[in-house]
């Protein structure tokens, strides 16, 4: 029987909130040692009151207007309860029936070996609550059953969860989805989406069923995936599971399973809890909320650009590719920094050369300085280069004191010393020379090293006059300015023919 793959994701996104969702203590929970940003509210002290985030509550309503939802002009918190060791409180505040966007989209590429081509994939809701504590398991060396510590710095911290209806169809699809969900919240600025961090989690919802039919087979969950590669791979898995299961006879049955990383499997976990599990109620001690219109109309002027907008724009405004632009919109901090150091650049360009500098700004970022950050795997916000030195370092070469290869070398040098590009050529003394008779004493050095290039050439072998320039730019330490140094060899070997 050939069978239809049906996936849902709740995506669990960190808001990069300065502080907490309900308290003052700082959001910035992974650098804090552990149990030290703390009060009453996120250790879920009896008596103590939580007060709501305001950003917290636009950046959810930013992500909802941004993936096409609408805001609706009343929503509440509720809690949800259940007594797991690292929920403080016994419960989580978060939303039930009243969240804060409701009913939108995300438009993806499709996957094309099921016959897709541009989807709209539904988003069912976009809630806000807060995460847990972080429990550590320590097994004792015995085989005993060990210990757990709770860090509470993660208590508290503003989660958003952006549900999908079950609209994709294959593990591809459910990457796509997951990779523009990625760049939207990045791009918007609520969230530094750091998967590594935690700071971007991903449940699946997967069932399966015959070709045709448009009832949906039992489901089963998988937790704990964190990196989009194992998402792709815990899907795959569990789809040819269920088909075994189905095949032989047997019955899916609705669970919660784990992605275990290191065997590539899922394992069943628990029996999936139903809504009624948690018994819901409404936070009686938060307020409900009234979203006036003119609060929403604020938030939706306030959007920035995302990146399938700021690719188009990129192709159209500076003549780059779409690889390029595809490559440079990758993170909002590439294209950031690449529109940073091409504005320093223009200010001194007229308007014709500006298209040929951005091409030679986008090379640069793509080549050199990539190659550099994925050495260190630096991010492009963190690099020693900044966006105005890499600017003043393409200034060098436009006027002529550095060649490409000499730009390399001191984009190096600035990239491990952090310094600027004019100081490293002084000290170094990296500046290209474009002194004729400093060049004559190398080509004559080269002539007289090499006699038996120097008789190809004669012989008719003009390939010989670039292996002798090759030999200027060696003894010159690359520092020979190359046009001037082939026309010298040249000159120099026609003199050889008298
Ligand atoms: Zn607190």
């Amino acid at each position: 029987m050939q069978y239809e793959t049906v996936i849902g994701l709740e995506v669990h996104v960190q808001l990069d909130t300065r502080s907490k969702m309900f308290c003052a203590c700082p959001a910035d929970y992974q650098t804090a040692d552990p149990n030290t940003p703390t009060c009453p509210v996120c250790l879920g002290l009896p008596g103590a009151l939580p007060v709501i985030n305001r950003r917290a509550v636009e950046f959810t309503m930013m992500t909802g207007l941004a993936l096409n939802c609408s805001i609706p002009e009343y929503a509440k918190f509720d809690r949800k309860n259940y007594p797991y060791p690292d929920l403080m409180k016994g419960y989580q505040i978060s939303q039930y029936d009243l969240p804060l966007a409701l009913d939108g989209y995300v438009e993806i590429d499709g996957d094309p070996s099921i016959g897709h081509t541009q989807r709209r994939i539904g988003v069912e809701r976009v809630h806000l609550e807060e995460d847990v504590a972080k429990m550590q398991h320590f097994p004792d060396g015995d085989g005993g059953e060990g210990y757990s510590l709770v860090d509470v710095n993660r208590s508290g911290v503003p989660l958003m969860e952006i549900v999908s209806k079950p609209d994709l169809r294959s593990p591809e699809e459910a990457h796509q989805y997951l990779t523009s969900l990625h760049s939207l919240v990045q791009f918007l600025g609520v969230s530094t989406a750091n998967m590594q961090d935690g700071n971007f989690r991903c449940d699946a919802n997967v069932s399966i069923r015959p070709v045709g039919s448009d009832t949906f087979g039992t489901r089963t969950e998988i937790k704990n995936v964190n990196s989009f590669r194992s998402v792709f791979q815990a899907l795959e898995f569990e789809v040819e599971r269920q088909q075994r299961v189905v095949e032989s006879g047997g019955q899916v049955v609705q669970e919660t399973r784990g992605w275990v990383e290191e065997r590539e499997v899922t394992v069943s976990q628990r029996s999936k809890e139903y809504a009624h599990d948690y018994r819901y109620f409404p936070e009686p001690d938060l307020p409900p909320l009234n979203i006036g219109r003119d609060w929403v109309t604020q938030l939706q002027a306030s959007l920035p650009e995302l990146a399938p907008q700021r690719k188009a724009r990129f192709i159209a405004d500076y003549g780059l590719s779409e690889y390029d632009a595809d490559l440079l919109t990758n993170t909002r901090a590439t294209a950031d920094y690449f529109e940073a150091a091409l504005s320093i650049r223009d200010v001194d360009r007229s308007p014709d050369t500006a298209l040929d500098s951005a091409k030679e700004v986008a090379n640069w970022i793509l080549g050199d300085l990539s190659r550099l950050l994925n050495q260190d795997h630096r991010d492009i916000a963190a690099s020693p280069v900044t966006p105005t030195g890499l600017s003043d370092l393409l200034r060098l070469i436009a006027d002529g004191t550095l060649s490409i290869s000499l730009a390399k070398t001191v984009l190096e040098e600035m990239y491990a010393s952090g310094g600027d590009a004019a100081a490293i050529v002084e000290e170094k003394g990296l500046a290209q020379i474009s002194d004729t008779s400093a060049i004559e004493a190398a080509v004559a050095e080269a002539i007289a090293a090499n006699p038996k290039a120097v008789a190809d050439y004669l012989d008719g072998k003009e390939n010989a006059a670039r292996f002798l320039m090759g030999q200027v730019m060696r003894i010159t330490k690359g520092q020979a300015q190359p046009d001037l140094a082939l026309r010298l060899v040249q000159e120099g070997l026609a003199a050889q023919k008298n």
